[in-house]
């Protein structure tokens, strides 16, 4: 295996799928399967779950709701698709602990960094939910921030599309993906691959990111093992 520790960042409107519900079992099962396959490689994963489908700080001031209780209200909302993701992976067979950095002890354990270290040694799948436990952050920050506190080799950012690309695929059939780019590229060329806190927090740490399409069947193991598949950014 190229990587020995992972962090995984899944959004939220991924598990949304093509349903109407916020959490489509389909989509959850299929999850599930791409992790135990790469788990079954004895490869340490952390995973860190959005809360898009649920909610996101941005709605909130449209709704006559504060921002900052938005933010929460987000960070609670990605709580919600940890415990669904950490239900479904035990019904795999898989061991998960879920860590929030905000404090529910009835669900959860509070982030603690050199307890969270150990859980993975211990081949533990480490759950990261409530994001940072601050507002005006996202769920791609806390990504990038958990990846370097626990020093993992890499942040899978699994997406829809299978990488980056000159312009959107979905729009633009001449579009072009890129198989690597360095940060720099990244950031002149205005690409949008995480917001500038994550982006930056992994540029100044040299954490590579690797963007790539969750929903194609055994990419996530592909890409652990170090096939070439969506877009490095290193
Ligand atoms: N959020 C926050 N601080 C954090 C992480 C998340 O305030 O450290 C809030 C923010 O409002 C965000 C929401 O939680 O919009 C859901 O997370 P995100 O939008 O990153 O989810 P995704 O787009 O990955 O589904």
């Amino acid at each position: 295996m190229k990587y020995k520790r992972i962090l995984l960042k899944l959004s939220g409107e991924a598990l949304m799928g093509n349903k109407n519900s916020n959490i489509d079992p389909e989509v959850l099962e299929q999850y599930c399967e791409e992790i135990k396959a790469v788990k079954e490689k004895n490869v340490q994963l952390a995973i860190v779950i959005g809360g898009g489908n649920i909610f996101r700080g941005g709605q909130a001031e449209a709704l006559g709701i504060d921002r900052v209780q938005g933010d929460y209200m987000g960070m609670l909302a990605t709580v919600i698709n940890a415990m669904a993701l950490q239900s479904a992976l035990e019904r795999h067979g898989l061991y998960t602990r879920l860590m929030a950095g905000i404090k529910m002890e009835q669900v959860c354990e509070p982030f603690i960094r050199r307890r969270a270290i150990r859980h993975l040694e211990k081949n533990r799948i480490v759950i990261f939910g409530a994001g940072i436990g601050n507002p005006y952050f996202t769920t791609d920050s806390t990504a990038s921030l958990r990846a370097i506190e626990i020093q993992a080799d890499v942040v899978l950012k699994g997406t829809r599309v299978d990488g980056v690309y000159t312009k959107d695929p979905l729009k633009f059939p001449d579009a072009v993906r890129y198989k690597t780019l360095s940060f720099q590229e990244a950031y002149e060329k205005n690409l949008n691959i995480m917001d500038m806190t994550a982006f930056t927090l992994c540029q100044e740490n040299k954490l590579p990111i690797i963007v790539f399409d969750m929903n194609k069947k055994g990419n996530l193991l592909k890409i652990a093992q170090g096939e070439e598949a969506g877009t490095l950014i290193s």
